[in-house]
């Protein structure tokens, strides 16, 4: 007897999409049985998804829930982002039953502390599965280490890394090279991977002392600050350092450049483990954005370039330096999005959790002829895999956690931010897309279905992971 069984005929399982009957009990997929191996009776509910579009759970590697926003002037009042209860709604919404966000290690704190504060925030508050990436920042003390070590041991592997304090107002989350090389150790020793945001230092804080001598300090500028230049020499430096350790992993968070993407190629192409990320606003807008009303609500750091940097991250993904696609979530209103209006205050991330599944469908499978199972990859299977969630997340097989999410290629909808449930506004309004979740399953539980929810906010459970072997040696995906 099984809790469920859902019918589906484009079903996207590890082997392959097909017909399948997808049979639940209690939080795992007990089977994936051919058509009618099963009948109606021997389910307590059967759900009919055939002719839609049946994935595991859209898995979003990289967001921020209750997080600072800085004070525009100096003594100014600090923002906090909306909480993991509104982004986790979004995210069920959106067809996502997974999300990394991150813990802050602070200097007089430990690994330790800053994820228990962390879990806080957290713990009873999501209707998502959710994990933490580490993220690190300053001088590394050297007894802060071991910590990292056990950290790794105790299930949070992806350690996040800053080249750069990104604005000149930010600094203190830079890690210098000789840190880093430290940092790389521990990570190639315990099985750990870096999560990267790499950006040149010198030549981005650079460019703000040229724009602000030039009086071009509008946010229309942010290439030119975080330029693809920088992307080349910070992705270069960082991962070179990483072949220095013995090959120490690395996940190049929110890729946007043409030169990041070919940087990732060559290690690749020489056999190191590295994997691209990058965020659904790359893919789809370009600095140009900037210059439309609200330009900012596109924005998010390092920035928007150009539309041969767009084209290198879609080919990137066919050639498999780019892995994941995530969003960089910010989820905040459109005042508090649009209230920095220059290089260095324009506030980064997005609220667009909830669209990414059904955008990047459109995208990838209608607009450039992915196959449902490359598209799955994308949004789900590759981050599981990478960030040691594989195969308990990211696939539709027996044994897995029964995260099930039915996209509807009969609810074609026009995005508008009134009928999400993030913030009010998106970058996407107006968009087009080709199908809207009808169905999302966590662990078993219908959260919703047809637009009507029924999760409950203690539905979420934090996820420990461990960073595959093959993952940690070599570019598998
Ligand atoms: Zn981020």
């Amino acid at each position: 007897m099984f809790d469920l069984i859902l019918r589906g005929d484009q079903v996207v399982t590890p082997q392959g999409t097909g017909a399948w009957d997808v049979c639940v009990k209690g939080d795992t997929i007990a089977a994936i049985a051919a058509p009618g191996t099963f009948a109606d009776e021997q389910a307590g509910r059967v759900i009919d998804a055939r002719g839609k579009i049946v994935i595991p759970g859209g898995i979003d590697p990289h967001i921020h829930s209750s997080w600072y926003i800085p004070a525009i002037e100096e003594g100014g009042e600090v923002t906090m982002t909306d909480g993991p209860d509104i982004v986790s709604r979004a995210a069920i919404h959106g067809g996502t039953t997974t999300l990394l966000d991150f813990a802050t290690w602070q200097q007089d704190r430990t690994i330790e502390e800053v994820i228990n504060v962390r879990k806080q925030d957290w713990t009873g508050k999501c209707y998502t599965d959710y994990g933490y990436h580490i993220m690190l920042q300053g001088a590394i003390p050297p007894e802060v280490l071991p910590q990292v070590a056990e950290a790794i041991q105790d299930g949070y592997p992806s350690i996040k890394i800053f080249t750069t304090d990104i604005t000149p107002s930010r600094k203190g989350r830079k890690i210098t090279h000789g840190h880093i090389w430290e940092i790389f150790k521990v990570l190639k020793k315990e099985g750990g991977i870096g999560a990267i945001h790499a950006e040149d230092d010198e030549i981005v804080m650079h460019m703000y002392d040229v724009l602000q001598r030039e009086g071009r300090t509008g946010f229309e500028n942010l290439a030119e600050v975080h330029n693809s230049m920088s992307e080349d020499l910070s992705f270069r430096r960082i991962i070179l350092l990483a072949e220095h350790v013995d090959g120490t992993p690395l996940y190049m968070m929110h890729v946007s450049a043409a030169s990041g993407v070919a940087a990732i190629e060559a290690a690749r192409a020489k056999g190191f483990p590295i994997y691209g990320e990058t965020l659904h606003q790359y893919l789809m807008f370009t600095h140009e954005h900037y210059k439309r009303p609200n330009g900012q609500i596109y924005h998010t750091y390092p920035s928007l370039k150009e539309t041969s940097d767009q084209d290198a991250l879609w080919e990137g993904q066919l050639r498999g330096s780019i892995s994941t696609v995530a969003t960089d979530e910010i989820c905040c209103t459109l005042s508090t999005k649009t209230q920095g209006h220059r290089i260095d205050d324009t506030t980064g991330g997005n609220a667009g959790c909830e669209p990414r599944v059904s955008v990047m469908y459109t995208e990838m499978v209608k607009k450039r002829g992915y196959s449902l199972a490359k598209f799955t990859d994308l949004v789900s299977a590759n981050a599981a895999k990478i960030m040691g969630m594989y195969p308990k997340k990211g696939a539709l097989a027996a044994g897995s956690d029964a995260d099930i999410t039915v996209l509807d290629p009969g609810q074609k909808r026009t995005v508008t931010a009134a009928r999400l449930h993030e913030s009010d506004y998106t970058p996407w309004e107006g968009y087009e897309a080709e199908v809207w979740p009808s169905l999302t399953v966590l662990r078993g539980k219908v959260m919703m279905q047809d637009g009507e929810f029924y999760g409950d906010v203690k539905d979420g459970q934090m996820l420990k992971r461990k960073v595959d072997e093959a993952i940690r040696n070599r570019p598998v995906i």
